[in-house]
């Protein structure tokens, strides 16, 4: 995958506004070597008739001089065009599939660039079908719509003075209903593109139920599912099939119509044409030429049909990408302050509302962390927590000087230089579908990876090392679709595990937070408490839990209720502050407090 330069981007607006001549003019080489070619295949093509008329006019003659050099020019003109036909293909294809990687990355880059607002207004499904097939019906139209456009030009071009020098009465009485094939064509094109898309919208529907009860399917079971989801499916699948036929049957009326157009022409000619040969004005080889002129005009003008059919479903495509190609990111990255080393955190009177929701998420809050310290964050479910966590990651928007880091507001730092601070455990344990090693050190570069020992340290920090040596490959075991399936829990380490080597002093430059959201709740106690142990040894720690005994120890709790902060002090003096507390600390607290649950360290 290439990345962008400057330069590329600053004519990010022309890429925008005129697709299509931006990119002839990036990939001018390919354009310009494939129009050419084009041109001669059709200039050769149009040759050959040509010596057609030569070699049957040398038969009728009887002139064998002359008929064999007809055969030869026949055979050169042939030779060329296929010569030039291969060119054009590569040359052509190499135009528009550049075309489609660049907007893929384009994609790409915006996908990663773009917050998690974004994701939750557009499912994956649409975003794969944007960059799947509207790039490919984008590509279609600057491809081989273009080229057949320029085909038909290049031929009506160079046909139509060849059949003018034939005969010009011929040439108006059998190209007299020609006119309208375009109109007829592009007609049956649009409907054949509006039931392809209603095809492929069925096709989505179908994959995406199919897809979701795979993954499902021990829910199926469970709950006895399995007859009731075979039906749902069928309707999913005649759906889809019906739709196909429909695309089938408007697909079916294209060749006869074709047809149709060739033989009204070949029958005006046999009709009219033909009493010229007989009076000895026209010879047969003329006639004969000029019946493979007709049989070529009817390619053009269909060609002008489907070229502006796709054209205008490209344009269609177009549209939706640049949608998303002009759409901002939530955080923008303004910042140039560059960020070494972090030394405090401080939150001042932070509010924040989800977009479209009634109620703010969070509601002035203010607290501080210095470098060293850990920072217990508790709550009950709903209370703000990950909001807080997503914030303070920079990865959903908070308001202007509310966050400072190092007394600066932290949007004045670059944005990958204070993401690269934080080595964050999400709620959500989300692994990818590589290997376990692969996963644990996920944030390391190409020279860090050469050393793998690290994986094995923090898989032990997290008390998950023998249970990944049992696994069948051990760390190299594949994770996800086709591998192995982890637990809840050993999903919850092993994102703590990837966060923990972040953070590693071996690294070149180790992230200095640690933020785990929550990422305990399947832990059991006694793990839990290991892990926190390890966590003690690190720099700077916010630990996110609903469970008090992971924050006990924290120099620091903040309870949160409703996205207020309900209290902030030790674990003692929240006791006598906090209700909230009090109340989570008396749930959870006689196992806590006894260490029965989490050991005595806590
Ligand atoms: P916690 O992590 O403490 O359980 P969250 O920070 O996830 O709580 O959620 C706080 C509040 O914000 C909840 O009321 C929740 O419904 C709301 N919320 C969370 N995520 C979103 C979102 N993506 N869009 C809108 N509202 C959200
Ligand atoms: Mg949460």
């Amino acid at each position: 995958m290439s990345t962008f330069s400057n330069a590329e981007h600053s004519d990010s607006q022309d890429f925008q506004k005129k697709p299509l001549r931006a990119y002839v003019r990036r990939f001018w080489r390919p354009f310009a070597l494939g129009t050419s070619t084009l041109a001669l295949t059709n200039l050769f093509d149009i040759l050959t008739p040509f010596a057609l008329m030569k070699a049957i006019d040398a038969i009728s003659e009887g002139n064998r001089i002359n008929l064999q050099n007809a055969i030869f020019l026949y055979i050169g003109f042939m030779f060329g065009a296929v010569c030039f036909r291969h060119q054009w293909r590569i040359h052509f294809g190499r135009f528009h599939h550049s075309v489609a990687e660049d907007i893929r990355n384009r994609l790409f880059e915006k996908y990663t660039q773009l917050g998690p607002g974004f994701f939750e207004k557009n499912p994956t499904g649409e975003l794969m079908s944007l960059m799947i097939n509207d790039v490919n019906t984008f590509r279609m139209a600057v491809g081989p719509a273009l080229l057949i456009l320029l085909d038909a030009f290049f031929l009506i071009l160079f046909i139509v003075p060849f059949m003018l020098s034939i005969s010009v009465e011929w040439t108006w009485k059998t190209m007299i209903l020609l006119p309208f094939v375009p109109f007829i064509i592009r007609f049956m094109e649009n409907r054949i593109a509006k039931a392809g898309r209603e095809s492929q919208d069925r096709l989505a529907e179908m994959s995406g139920f199919s897809q979701e009860l795979i993954s499902g399917m021990r829910v199926v079971k469970g709950f006895a599912q399995e007859a009731y989801r075979q039906i749902a499916f069928r309707i999913f699948a005649a759906k889809y099939a019906n739709s196909s036929n429909v695309v089938a049957k408007y697909d079916a009326f294209f060749e006869p119509a074709l047809q149709i157009g060739i033989a009204t022409g070949s029958v005006i000619l046999l009709a009219w044409g033909s009493k010229d040969v007989l009076s000895g004005a026209v010879t047969l080889g003329t006639f004969v030429a000029f019946h493979e002129y007709i049989k070529r005009m009817i390619w053009p003008m269909a060609a002008i049909g489907s070229g502006l059919s796709l054209i205008q479903q490209g344009r269609a495509s177009y549209s939706r990408i640049s949608t998303v190609l002009a759409t901002e990111p939530e955080v923008v990255d303004r910042g140039v302050e560059p960020l070494e080393n972090f030394n405090r955190l401080e939150v001042k009177d932070l509010s924040f509302t989800y977009p479209g929701a009634a109620q703010p998420a969070l509601r002035n809050l203010s607290f501080s962390l210095h470098k060293g310290e850990i920072l217990g964050i508790v709550g009950p479910v709903g209370s703000g927590k990950s909001t807080l966590v997503q914030l303070l990651g920079r990865v959903r928007l908070a308001p202007e000087n509310t966050i400072f880091v190092n007394g600066l507001p932290f949007e004045k730092y670059k944005l990958t230089d204070w993401r690269s601070r934080l080595a964050i455990a999400p709620q959500d344990t989300f692994l990818f579908s590589r290997t376990v090693q692969d996963n644990i050190l996920f944030g390391h570069d190409a020279t860090e990876l050469q050393d793998s020992s690290e994986a094995l340290i923090t898989a032990d920090a997290v008390a998950i090392r023998e249970e990944l040596e049992r696994l069948p490959l051990g760390f190299q075991a594949w994770l996800g679709e086709k591998g192995v399936n982890l637990s809840g829990g050993q999903r919850q380490r092993l994102t703590i595990a990837r966060a923990l080597a972040h953070t590693s002093e071996r690294r070149a430059h180790p992230a200095d937070i640690i933020v785990l959201d929550d990422s305990l709740s399947a832990v059991d106690g006694k793990t839990a408490s290991t892990i926190l142990d390890a966590l003690k040894c690190e720099k700077t720690a916010i630990i996110v839990s609903h469970r008090i005994a992971a924050v006990r120890h924290a120099n620091k709790i903040i309870v949160l209720n409703d996205g207020e902060i309900e209290g902030i002090g030790t674990h003692f003096e929240l006791l006598s502050t906090s209700p909230t507390y009090l109340r989570i600390s008396q749930l959870q607290g006689n196992r806590a407090l006894s260490g029965a649950e989490v050991g005595t360290t806590l």
